[in-house]
């Protein structure tokens, strides 16, 4: 006589510490979280369109779709990426990695 049970393979049993670890990679990733504005200081260096060093270059965390990868896109200085002065309130500090070479 056959059985007409059919196997349930369970469902996701991970163990708690392995979703916390989880977690936390992802967390890890999205620090900082996207549409973070950051701002890079250039203390010495070449002026930027007439503004003398030190002055400010801003980027935003944006993720792509496709990839997911996370990563500090340059904000044009036309729409205030960039300035002298006192960095704007609410900007963090980006990662030295993500800086650049750039003037
Ligand atoms: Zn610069």
């Amino acid at each position: 006589m056959e059985s007409s049970q059919t196997t349930v393979l369970s469902p996701f049993l991970a163990p708690p510490e392995t979703l916390a670890t989880l977690k936390k990679l992802q967390s890890a990733t999205r620090v900082p979280p996207v549409g973070t504005i950051g701002y890079r200081v250039d203390a010495t260096g070449a002026a930027h369109a007439g503004v003398p060093t030190p002055h400010w270059h801003l980027y935003v965390m944006q993720q792509n779709p496709f990839n997911c990868q996370c990563q500090w896109v340059d904000i044009p200085d036309k729409k205030g990426g960039f300035g002298g002065g006192n960095t704007p309130t609410g900007t963090t500090s980006v990662q030295p990695a993500a800086g650049g070479g750039h003037p």
